[in-house]
């Protein structure tokens, strides 16, 4: 029999966890969190607690109450069973591990953040580039349990039955099966080594395998593909089950620098006549004026000529290397250069190091240069990173001295660097990013407003604005060319996956011979 389960992406945006179990074998599309659904709990400071393990998240439906998917060192003893009653209660413990791969689609944490929870014995099919986006952002952001993505800190109850982390157990790795190919012996190198520890203890670290991946998984062939998304290393999946081809598509779009790729995906699932295709639809409205890289470059060129000798700052999410090669491209055409933050350099190095024919190193970027935020105590992997930068790198002084000489990547969350820099009054502020989703993103752009104003700056791009001059481009295809790529693909079923309209197809396919079966939260769609 083969079931596919969803255990989120149901009737909202993001929290992929698709579970597809087919004879023995069983395998998750993705393990995401579902930021809607933690909003309404959690914020920045409120957060699950470490010490309880997966209480929190089992206890709000953040995670399906399924014993033994879970790290086994975030189970506090009797938690289980207090789970069992609940309706979508099941036992997956078996001889072996309780699932057999998680296919990830991409590194955004609305598909991935979730695995840190995950039994970390559970082999993670992926890009070589979305493993080490997922490694850096690990090793460059605050240590939690909740973003244990790629290594993980072993707990142990104590006394007491609160989970600690243990200063003696070594951090364990995720075994990992690149999609995309082998590692370089120099990437290998790199995975298998962490940067010293933050505290100068330097617990060991406990390796795992790292390879390239087979063409199947517990017998069922898989096929892996590149696709076109607002971050590297995206791709779709389509596994062979005893009822036929399953396909995946994670988060895609059509209009980006790589849109063929999306295209190829669309022929190629075509020819494997799949029995059920998981889409998402996160933008089903027609886009009336599509913008493209192209139009952004042109339109951010444009502004930066015209603030000739004031400071430039642009911000986007670092993570769309897209975005910045875009952006690195303005700087060049208007003779600027492009100062980036060290946590950015080190994302930028990590990528060309997963996949060197394809991404340059930052250092080697002739526009970019290294911005030197003012630090007390740089972190090791941070002081290591400046200390080898091969060019002088630039500080608020030289910023303020000769601010049009400058396109600063900054975010909100750099804000308070603004307040190094002096004389930048009449800079320009490029707001290249989404609109905000839900009350807290739009607090936040709220405050970014404030900031623009308190530094003198003038913003373009404000999302709220409808006569802004268009600066971003959405990670999503929009609602035509999904019906067009769902045309091609011509699955039996169409599950509708990360979207907040899943009723939206209905009308768009009615008559076009695919079934759209639209899934329930943890109940089971039975193809064979
Ligand atoms: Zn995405």
């Amino acid at each position: 029999m083969t079931t596919i389960t969803c255990y989120g992406a149901v009737g909202c945006i993001g929290g992929n966890k698709i579970l597809l179990e087919d004879g023995d074998a069983r395998l998750f599309f993705d393990f995401g969190l579902d930021f809607g659904h933690a909003g309404r709990f959690f914020n920045e400071y409120l957060r699950p607690r470490a010490a309880r393990g997966l209480l929190d998240p089992l206890a709000l439906g953040l995670l399906p109450p399924l014993e033994g998917l879970y790290r086994d060192d975030l189970a506090f003893a009797g938690l289980w069973e207090r789970f069992r009653p609940h309706p979508l209660y099941r036992d997956v413990r078996r001889d072996g591990l309780p699932a057999d791969a998680v296919l990830l689609s991409h590194a955004h944490l609305d598909h991935n953040a979730d695995l840190s929870y995950v039994n970390h014995a559970i082999p993670i099919y992926a890009t070589r580039v979305t493993a080490f986006i997922a490694r850096a952002m690990q090793i460059t952001g605050q240590m939690s349990f909740e973003r244990e993505l790629i290594y993980v800190n072993p707990r142990t109850p104590s006394e007491s039955g609160e989970l600690k982390s243990d200063s003696k157990a070594a951090y364990r790795c995720r075994p990992h099966y690149f999609v995309d190919g082998a590692l370089t012996p120099e990437a290998q190198d790199y995975w298998a080594h962490l940067p010293k520890s933050d505290s100068g203890k330097g617990k060991d670290f406990a390796p795992a395998c790292a390879e390239r991946a087979a063409d199947s998984v517990n017998g069922l062939p898989i096929r892996w593909w590149p696709l076109d998304h607002s971050i590297p290393g995206a791709g779709g999946y389509a596994v062979r089950t005893s009822a036929g081809w399953i396909a995946y598509t994670g988060d895609l779009r059509f209009h980006g620098k790589n849109g063929e790729l999306s295209r190829r995906f669309a022929r190629d699932l075509a020819q494997l006549h799949p029995v059920a295709l998981l889409c998402e639809a996160t933008r089903p409205d027609p886009d009336p004026s599509p913008i493209t890289e192209a139009d952004i470059i042109a339109n951010a060129t444009a502004l930066v000529r015209a603030a000739s000798g004031r400071l430039v700052v642009a911000d986007f999410g670092p993570r769309n290397v897209e975005r910045l090669e875009s952006f690195a491209q303005v700087a060049h055409e208007a003779g600027r250069a492009l100062l980036i933050l060290p946590k950015d350099a080190y994302l930028l190095q990590a990528i060309a190091l997963a996949d060197p024919d394809r991404y340059t190193p930052p250092e080697l970027w002739p526009m970019l240069q290294l911005y030197a935020d003012p630090k007390a105590a740089p972190r090791p992997w941070e002081r290591t990173l400046r200390d080898a930068w091969p060019t002088p790198l630039v500080g608020p002084t030289e910023v303020s001295r000769n601010p049009g000489a400058y396109i600063l990547c900054f975010s909100l969350w750099d804000a308070n660097d603004l307040l190094d820099l002096q004389g930048v009054e009449g800079g320009i502020y490029l707001y290249s990013s989404s609109r905000a989703y839900d009350d807290e993103q739009a607090a936040d752009l709220d405050r970014l407003r404030n900031w623009v104003r308190h530094m003198g700056f003038t913003l373009y791009g404000d999302p709220d604005d409808a006569n802004r001059v268009p600066l971003h481009a959405s990670g999503h295809a929009a609602g035509p060319e999904l019906v067009e790529f769902v045309a091609t693909v011509r699955p039996d079923i169409l599950i509708p996956i990360h979207t907040e309209r899943p009723e939206w197809w209905e009308r768009e396919l009615a008559g076009s011979g695919v079934r759209i079966q639209r899934p329930e939260l943890g109940k089971p769609i039975v193809l064979a």
